[in-house]
């Protein structure tokens, strides 16, 4: 799947191809070349938090919260 972006040479905003104006500035960025947005580069249009699979606590956590579902058969 490829999408195509247009960068804002004002503030580096990935834009949709469509856009004609940048979404984070305002800058008119319809002559600007449309190009293949590079994977894996989803930090300015995603959260944070979607990138933060680094951060998971260990499993093991889930174990030390038995009231966490209620259950007492432990
Ligand atoms: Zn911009």
């Amino acid at each position: 799947m490829s999408e195509f972006v247009r960068i804002c040479p004002k503030c580096q905003q990935q834009n949709p191809e469509y856009e004609h104006v940048c979404q984070s500035c305002g800058q008119f960025i319809a002559m600007e070349m449309a190009i293949q947005k590079p994977e894996g580069d989803k930090a300015t249009t995603t959260p944070p938090v979607a990138e933060e699979t680094h951060t998971t606590p260990p499993p093991i956590s889930e174990q030390k919260n038995p009231q966490h579902s209620g259950n007492t058969a432990f």
